[in-house]
């Protein structure tokens, strides 16, 4: 008998081998700072990770990270240009919700999403192709918001 493989309560990844989504963002990081090359896509593999598990957000900051998750996508905006712009709205000194969800105040996806990508498959490819895996993850994620019935 095998023991049936454990699902991620958020995103509904596989964690098979026990390697959990958490796990696999530890691992992104860990590549990300081992190559500065990997680093480059950093930004998006925060929003992804949090995208795909919005407990970790307030509904205002999964808001913003859809958003952020657009501009960079569709508009292709860098990093650099997204905080310039966007200063005042998440300047924490101004801002006056919070990006980080707490147990009462977190966000959840109104409706289920059937993500095609995650974060234990982003780790499965591999280490190789690092940077375009994680844009190809982006883009899911993105696609799979875009396309998600309305609650
Ligand atoms: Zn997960």
């Amino acid at each position: 008998m095998t023991e049936p493989i454990p699902n991620c309560p958020e995103c509904g990844a596989s964690w098979y081998d026990g390697i959990t989504c958490q796990d696999a963002f530890h691992q992104m990081l860990f590549w990300e700072n081992e190559n500065p090359a990997n680093g480059t896509v950093h930004h998006l593999t925060v929003i992804c990770y949090h995208i795909q598990h919005p407990s970790l957000y307030s509904p205002e900051g999964l808001n913003y990270a859809k958003q952020l998750l657009a501009a960079f996508l569709v508009e292709k905006l860098s990093p650099d240009e997204i905080r310039k712009r966007s200063r005042a709205q998440v300047d924490s000194s101004q801002r006056t919700w919070r990006i980080k969800g707490t147990p009462d105040h977190h966000s959840d996806h109104p409706h289920s999403i059937t993500w095609t990508i995650t974060a234990v498959d982003v780790i499965a490819s591999g280490s190789k192709n690092y940077c375009a895996n994680v844009e190809r993850w982006a883009r899911s994620i993105h696609k799979a918001l875009e396309t998600a019935p309305e609650p």
